[in-house]
């Protein structure tokens, strides 16, 4: 409970925050490969989109690559938690890649989803951020028939062949507010349009969401632990901004500016879903230095989710000495 007087300078930490069970399971398929088969196990793309994960995993001698053309013939890859479009796939194969698969479960439920309404003859809307490897990846299950929105104009904008045969898909970890305007735009677009049952928004993306919604309108300042490309990060930053209280998004503590604390009594912290927990744990020693000694930890719902590592990991830790 939260009753304190409204100048002492405060501190409350959102859960859920941080690591969801995808990251977890990515962070750990590189741990056990690199200790399972030793360095180098190279990863494409970075593993998950956070600058302190990749730059400890690299210590550990992970190489991370940007294509499948920068791993030698024959070498061990790991996807990324993002997941990959069947090109990347084939080009492994050509390669005599062994491939570990690090996509999140709920990554590939997208891709299994695109792949069966394409099959199924629909032209498919996948409202997302094009530029995001998530959405190459999803896209690229069916690029002949994807088109990707990220704005209403976009959604104007659609043309298909046949706007009774249309369906649609989201990436993980957009906001549930843009996602819901969207779908209605497109809903409005294409009255017979099919898609899942709300949206593909992931558990993590909009429980953190929710902590922040939950909580922003109690506090002066919120701080998104997380980098720049992680989208759910990013996201967070919106959502309370959406609400009027200031927020920003840093990977470290170091990157706080002493003037965004300026008349703020109570700062409300959370982290991205890529997002360690020791960079949180940084960010509330700095803000306690700074004179913000009341740090609260607010559940706004519990998260139990895991998830179990792909055969490829199950098979090596069985058969290692
Ligand atoms: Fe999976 Fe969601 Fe985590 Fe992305 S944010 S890795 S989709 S659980």
């Amino acid at each position: 409970t939260i009753n304190d007087s409204p100048k002492t300078k405060r501190v409350l930490l959102l859960k859920p925050r941080g690591f969801c069970a995808g990251v977890v399971r990515a962070v750990d398929i590189v741990k056990i490969a690199l200790d399972t088969f030793g360095a180098p196990i190279y990863v494409r793309k970075e593993i998950v989109h956070n600058s302190y994960v990749v730059n400890d995993l690299a210590e550990k001698g992970a190489i991370f690559v940007n294509e499948l053309d920068e791993v030698p013939e024959g070498a061990r890859v790991i996807y990324s938690a993002h997941g990959v479009s069947p090109a990347v796939r084939a080009d492994a194969k050509a390669r005599g890649l062994k491939v570990i698969d690090a996509t999140c479960p709920l990554v590939t439920k997208v891709h299994v989803e695109a792949i069966k309404f394409a099959k199924q003859g629909y032209s498919l809307v996948l409202v997302g951020h094009r530029d995001h490897e998530e959405v190459e990846g999803t896209q690229g299950e069916a690029p002949d028939v994807t088109q990707v929105v990220s704005t209403l104009e976009e959604v104007d904008a659609l043309v298909v062949p046949d706007p009774e045969k249309v369906a649609y898909l989201t990436q993980t970890t957009l906001s549930l507010d843009e996602a819901k305007y969207m779908i209605e735009a497109l809903k409005k677009k294409f009255p017979n349009i099919h898609g899942p049952h709300a949206q593909d928004i992931c558990y993590a993306t909009e429980n953190r969401q929710v902590a922040v919604k939950n909580v922003a309108h109690g506090a002066d300042l919120v701080l998104v632990v997380g980098s720049k490309n992680s989208s759910n990060s990013n996201r967070l930053v919106e959502v309370s901004k959406n609400l009027d209280t200031n927020s920003y998004l840093i990977d470290t503590a170091d990157a706080i500016n002493p003037e965004w604390l300026d008349g703020v009594n109570t700062v409300a912290v959370t982290a991205g879903a890529s997002a360690p927990e020791v960079l949180v744990k940084d960010v509330v020693e700095y803000l306690q230095g700074m004179g913000y000694g009341d740090v609260n930890e607010v559940e706004v719902m519990p998260e139990n989710v895991r998830f179990g590592l792909p055969p490829e990991i199950v098979q090596a830790i069985a058969s290692a000495p």
